[in-house]
C-alpha cells in the first residue's frame, strides 16, 4: 500500500477558499508511470507497491487516509480579459504532506472528474496532455527549473471528447504550493481584504516564513515572488521555453513553473514565437514572456494593496516600489545565465556587462536570421576550443549561412582572451548549464502518438529515461538531440483542454 502522511493545512483556511470534492471514480484505472525517486523524496513509503492499489489511489477511485480532497477557488486573467471565478474545474487538491526534509508539498489529481469549478467542462483530461505535463515537468526538474513535478500517471479506461474521442488519463502532480496569482484575484476581486489576508498568511507561513521578520511582511511577500518569478522566467528563456498559457491563474505563487498545457520548447531559435494554438495574437510569444511576467505580478501587486499600508496612496506606491524591481531582477538573471552559456564568467572585469549583453544578443540575432537551433548551437559552442580548430564545423553548420557564425565567433573568441579559466575549464562549466537533451516537441508528439493510437508506451518511457539527464551525452541517443525533420515539425501544441 502507498501510506501518505498528510497535513493539510489549506483545508483549514475554510469554506470559501474551496469546495470540498471527492474525485469521480473511473472504469478501469492503470498505472502507465511512478516516479519512485520523487515518492522517496516525499517520504511516501510505498511498500509492496501493488500497481492495482496504487492505480486506485493515484485515479480518486480511492481516497487515502487522511487525505481531505477539495478544489480550489481562483480567479485569474486570461489572454488579458478577467473571469472572477476559474477554480479546479478537473483537479483535486488530496491533501498536504511533509517530506523527511522538512518541506511540504501539496499532491493534485489532475482530470479527476468535474468540480464545483467545471462550468462546461468534463473534469477530465485527455492521455496526450497528462504524458506531455509527465514530460515537460520533470525534464524541467532535471534541467534545473523550478517546477511543479510529476509523481504518476495513469489511463482511466474511459474517454473523453476532444476534437475527436481520445482515451483519458489522470496526472499526479506535486507543488510548493498550488496558489495562484488568481487566487488572490478571485478575493480581491470580491473586496474581500479579510480572506486575502488570511490566504497571504497561509502562504507566507507555508512558502516564504522568512518575510514574517520583515517590517511589512506583505510588502516582502509581494517582493520575494516578484523575484522568483523574474528569475524563473529568465530560466526559460536561457532554455528556449515557450510556456504558452501564462494566464494569472497559471502563474504559481511559489515561483514553479505550472500548468503545462500548449508548451514546447523551440527548436531553431526564434524571438516571437508562438507554439500554442490558442494564442491567436501572439501575447505568450517566447519573447513577450518577460512582460506578461511584470503584467501578471502588477495583478498581484493590486491584490495586495489592501495589506500593503492603512491608506491606499502609500500601499499603491510600496507596491509600484516592488514592481520596479522586477525588470533589473529579470534582466540580471538573464545576463548572468547567458553568460555562463556563452562561457563568459564573472571574473573577466575588462568586459563590462553591456559588451556582453551585446554579444550575447548578436548571437541570438545571428541564430534567428540563420535557423541555428537554440539547444544546439549552445550545446556545441561548449565543445569550442579559444583557438579556432576544425571543431567549429559542428556548430557552424546549423547556421543557414556559417560565414556569420565565424564573424561572431571571431568576435567571441576576442572576449574569451579576457577569461582565465582554461579551455577545458571553461567547457565544463559550459556543459553544466547548456544541456544535450530538452523535451523536443516533435518527440513528445511521437511519445503521444503511440501511446493514444497504439497504447504503446515505449516511446514516452524512452523518451522520459534519456531527459533524467539532459545535461550529459549519452550513447546511442543521440537521436534525441536533433531538431525534427521537415516532416516531424510539430506546427501547433494544443491546449490541455
Ligand atoms: P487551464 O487552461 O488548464 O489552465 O484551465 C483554465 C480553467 O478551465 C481552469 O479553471 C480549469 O479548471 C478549467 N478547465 C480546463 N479544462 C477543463 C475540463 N476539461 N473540465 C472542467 N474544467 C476545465
Ligand atoms: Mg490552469
Amino acid at each position: 500500500m502507498i501510506q501518505i502522511p498528510f497535513k493539510n493545512r489549506y483545508a483549514t483556511l475554510g469554506e470559501g477558499f474551496y469546495v470540498t470534492t471527492r474525485p469521480s471514480p473511473v472504469a478501469s484505472p492503470a498505472l502507465v508511470k511512478f516516479n519512485d525517486d520523487l515518492a522517496n523524496t516525499l517520504g511516501l513509503s510505498v511498500t509492496d507497491l501493488d500497481s492495482y492499489d496504487v492505480a486506485a489511489i493515484l485515479s480518486g477511485n480511492v481516497v487515502p487516509d487522511g487525505a481531505e480532497p477539495l478544489a480550489m477557488a481562483y480567479a485569474g486573467h486570461q489572454f488579458g480579459h478577467f473571469s472572477p471565478q476559474l477554480g479546479d474545474g478537473r483537479a483535486i487538491l488530496l491533501g498536504e504532506i511533509s517530506s523527511p526534509d522538512g518541506s511540504s508539498f501539496d499532491i493534485h489529481l489532475k482530470g479527476s472528474g468535474r468540480t464545483f469549478y467545471s462550468r462546461n467542462g468534463d473534469g477530465r483530461a485527455a492521455l496526450g496532455p497528462v504524458l506531455r505535463e509527465y514530460l515537460v515537468s520533470e525534464a524541467m526538474f532535471k534541467l534545473g527549473v523550478p517546477t511543479t513535478r510529476a509523481l504518476a500517471v495513469v489511463t482511466t479506461g474511459e474517454e473523453v471528447a476532444r476534437e475527436r474521442l481520445l482515451p483519458g488519463g489522470i496526472i499526479t502532480r506535486i507543488a510548493t504550493s498550488f496558489v495562484r496569482v488568481g487566487t488572490f484575484q478571485y478575493f480581491a476581486s470580491r473586496g474581500d481584504v479579510e480572506a486575502i489576508q488570511k490566504l497571504a498568511d497561509y502562504v507566507i507561513e507555508r512558502n516564504y516564513p522568512l518575510t514574517r521578520e520583515a517590517d511589512n511582511p506583505y510588502a516582502a511577500f509581494l517582493k520575494i515572488v516578484v523575484d522568483r518569478q523574474a528569475a524563473l522566467i529568465a530560466q526559460w528563456m536561457q532554455l528556449g521555453f515557450i510556456h504558452g498559457v501564462m494566464n494569472t491563474d497559471n502563474m504559481s505563487i511559489a515561483g514553479e513553473t505550472i500548468d503545462y498545457g500548449p508548451c514546447a520548447f523551440m527548436d531553431a531559435y526564434d524571438h516571437n514565437k508562438v507554439l500554442s494554438s490558442i494564442d491567436r495574437d501572439g501575447r505568450y510569444a517566447y519573447s513577450n514572456q518577460p512582460a506578461i511576467g511584470l503584467w501578471n505580478l502588477t495583478r498581484l501587486a493590486e491584490s495586495l494593496v489592501p495589506l500593503l499600508a492603512a491608506d491606499t496612496e502609500t500601499a499603491v506606491e510600496l507596491a509600484q516600489d516592488v514592481l520596479k524591481t522586477y525588470f533589473g531582477t529579470y534582466q540580471n538573471a538573464w545576463l548572468t545565465g547567458m553568460r555562463s552559456k556563452c562561457g563568459l564568467t564573472a571574473g573577466a572585469e575588462q568586459a563590462a556587462g553591456e559588451e556582453d549583453k551585446s554579444l550575447i544578443e548578436e548571437l541570438l540575432n545571428t541564430m534567428a536570421e540563420n535557423n541555428a537551433d537554440f539547444t544546439q548551437t549552445f550545446f556545441y559552442l561548449s565543445q569550442l576550443a579559444a583557438q579556432p580548430l576544425e571543431q567549429d564545423s559542428a556548430v557552424r553548420n546549423l547556421f543557414d549561412n556559417p560565414a556569420r557564425f565565424d564573424d561572431w565567433a571571431l568576435k567571441w573568441r576576442k572576449r574569451l582572451g579576457y577569461e582565465t579559466q582554461n579551455d577545458a575549464e571553461r567547457q565544463k562549466q559550459m556543459k553544466a548549464v547548456n544541456p544535450v537533451y530538452i523535451p523536443r516537441n516533435h518527440q513528445i508528439e511521437a511519445a503521444i502518438r503511440a501511446a493514444e493510437d497504439h497504447g504503446d508506451f515505449s516511446v514516452f518511457h524512452d523518451l522520459h529515461e534519456v531527459l533524467q539527464n539532459p545535461y550529459i551525452r549519452q550513447e546511442g541517443k543521440d537521436n534525441y538531440m536533433l531538431p525534427p525533420e521537415p516532416d516531424e515539425v510539430v506546427k501547433e501544441t494544443f491546449c490541455g483542454t
